[in-house]
C-alpha cells in the first residue's frame, strides 16, 4: 500500500491510499485500502491515519479509525499507531510473528509518527524545510 497524509497551511488534513493487494489473493478480495476506517481514515478535527500490510488484520481492528480515535483521546501519532499494532499482536500473537502491518498518522498540529509489527517500515516526510526526509519507523520486532 502507498498511504499518503497531508496537512495544509490552514491545518486541513487529507489522505489517500492505493494498493495492488496481496500476492495470490482470492479473486474478489478487497483488502483494507478501499475501506474507509480500515486502510485510511481522516477526521479533520483530529488527524489522519493510513496502513500497510495484511489488510485482513487491519479490517478486523478497523485500524486507521482506531488510530484517529486514539489521537482524539490524546495519544501522540506514534503512540496511537503502536497501540493499534499492539491490538493486532494481542489478538493473534502467533500470526503476528509472521505478518507485517504498519500504521502512519498525522495530527492537527502536524506531528506525525508510525509503528509497525516488523522492522523495515520506513516513510517519507516532505515539508517546507525538508523534501527528502526518510524516517525509519519503529516496530515491535
Ligand atoms: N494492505 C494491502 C491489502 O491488504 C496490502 C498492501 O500493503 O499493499 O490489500
Amino acid at each position: 500500500t502507498i498511504g499518503m497524509l497531508a496537512i495544509d497551511a490552514m491545518g486541513n488534513i487529507s489522505g489517500a491510499c492505493t494498493t495492488s493487494g496481496m500476492a495470490y489473493k482470492l479473486h474478489g478480495r478487497i483488502g483494507d485500502s478501499p475501506i474507509i476506517g480500515a486502510g485510511l481514515y481522516v477526521d479533520n478535527e483530529v488527524g489522519g491515519a493510513t496502513s500497510t500490510g495484511v489488510g485482513e488484520e487491519v479490517v478486523r481492528n478497523v485500524g486507521s479509525f482506531l488510530v484517529v480515535e486514539l489521537m482524539r483521546q490524546g495519544y501522540a501519532p506514534e503512540a496511537a499507531c503502536k497501540e493499534a499494532v499492539m491490538r493486532i499482536i494481542k489478538k493473534k500473537p502467533e500470526t503476528a510473528k509472521n505478518i507485517q502491518v504498519g500504521f502512519l498518522a498525522i495530527n492537527k498540529k502536524g506531528e506525525y509518527g508510525a509503528y509497525a509489527i516488523q522492522q523495515g517500515f520506513s516513510y517519507a516526510v516532505c515539508n517546507a524545510e525538508k523534501q527528502d526526509l526518510l524516517i525509519k519507523g519503529k516496530s515491535y520486532y
